[in-house]
């Protein structure tokens, strides 16, 4: 029986971090017939996933943390209904640090869910105030050792790097704590100024300065050093593991399995093509209940699947197939071959067993190397 993973989108937020870009609104006024066009969305979509085993579940948002036990479990009960969840399936749910309350984590104990990440970003109060996060460090803290007192050790945090005013030393303190808490993975993501944010508009208009190359690459050098010195696998990019603690969840995107994504905003691949949900709560609840389309099919070309395969690979630390490579992509083969042996003699990706990954030193340039290797 195949793998399938199930996302599922969960689009509201107490506040507007300053630099997110992803789809969520702060009117909650929709919440509950937005829950129930997902519950409509995950029943209609059963047969997708006919004969396949779920192996894992991620709710992502937004904040999942804003549902409540009684409309967690509908959703769960809706799954259970219709699908098959695989023996050891994990199921992940981001939460923000500010709903780590023990009234809450003990009805979360009682649910399928068995992974926990949880959105610090920072344990310095300046950071967080800059980012506009709803929490500051005290919160970042206990909402840690509470999750810990309820016996998750499938915990994961995010912390974001090259922040304003940060140095090596402010992005140590925050690397340190995974110590202290004795955690088995985390994400570590470089700031970066999207569109159509107050972050951009900061810069923008010259009241925000963003962080130098010199100072990112100084961070995201000690974070590959802190690392491997404190025992996590650099298994992708931008996510660290201590052994047995992989993500399931996004190895298995990066592996291209096939995923379904539930909720406004939410996108789905079926190995072949990829699906996005529309973006806009009201539009998807209304189109949702009526039977209406919400949703754009984009049918994936062999170049769109070529750059594809290259970007998710790249990204990972066993790196790209290059039999896997030539098999797939055949035509294309000859040109990113020539791409990579000049990286080679660069230093910035190594060839092993007829695999090819990106060194420290590649790992500072990726987006540069991906897009060089692209088919356009
Ligand atoms: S970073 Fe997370 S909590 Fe903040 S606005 Fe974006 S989705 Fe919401």
């Amino acid at each position: 029986m195949k793998d399938i993973g199930i996302y599922i989108h969960i689009p509201y937020c107490k506040r507007k971090c300053s630099y997110c870009n992803f789809h969520f609104s702060t009117n909650f006024s929709t919440k509950d017939d937005l829950i129930s066009s997902i519950l409509l969305e995950i029943q209609a979509r059963k047969h997708e996933a006919q004969d396949m085993r779920v192996s894992s579940i991620y709710f992502g948002g937004g904040t999942p943390s804003v549902l409540n036990s009684i409309e967690l479990n509908r959703i769960f009960d809706m799954l259970l209904q219709h699908y098959q969840l695989g023996e050891g399936i994990e199921i992940s749910f981001e939460m923000n640090p500010d709903d780590v309350v023990s009234s809450y984590v003990k009805e979360l104990v009682r649910t399928p869910i068995n992974r926990i990440s949880l959105g610090v970003q920072s344990f310095h109060d300046s950071e967080l105030q800059f980012m506009n996060r709803v929490h500051d460090a005290n919160v970042s803290n206990e909402s840690i050792r509470l999750l810990q007192d309820f016996g998750y050790r499938n915990l994961t945090i995010d912390l974001i790097y090259g922040v304003p005013q940060s140095s090596t030393e402010t992005w140590a303190a925050n690397l340190n704590k995974l110590l202290e808490y004795n955690l088995n993975h985390f994400s570590a993501y470089l700031l970066t100024v999207e569109d159509r944010t107050k972050l951009s508009f900061d810069v923008k208009n010259s009241s925000v300065k963003m962080v130098t190359d010199e100072i990112a690459i100084e961070q995201m050098n000690y974070l590959l050093d802190f690392a491997e010195a404190s025992g996590f696998e650099a298994y992708e990019i931008s996510n660290f593991a201590k052994e047995g603690y992989r993500a399931i969840h996004n190895s298995n995107y990066w592996k291209g399995i096939p995923y379904l994504g539930f909720g406004p905003s939410a996108h789905s691949y079926d190995g072949v093509n990829r699906r996005a949900n529309i973006s806009h709560n009201l539009d998807y609840i209304k189109a949702v209940s009526t039977g209406l389309d919400y949703f754009d099919i984009e049918i994936l070309s062999n170049k769109n699947r070529c750059n594809e395969f290259l970007m998710l690979n790249l990204r990972k630390i066993e790196g790209i197939d290059l039999a896997l490579l030539e098999e797939n992509f055949t035509a294309y083969f000859p040109r990113i071959y020539k791409i990579f042996q000049q990286y080679l003699v660069s230093g910035d990706v190594i060839e092993k067993i007829n695999f090819i990954s990106l060194t420290k030193k590649g790992r500072m340039i990726s987006d540069k190397i991906i897009s060089d290797l692209f088919e356009v």
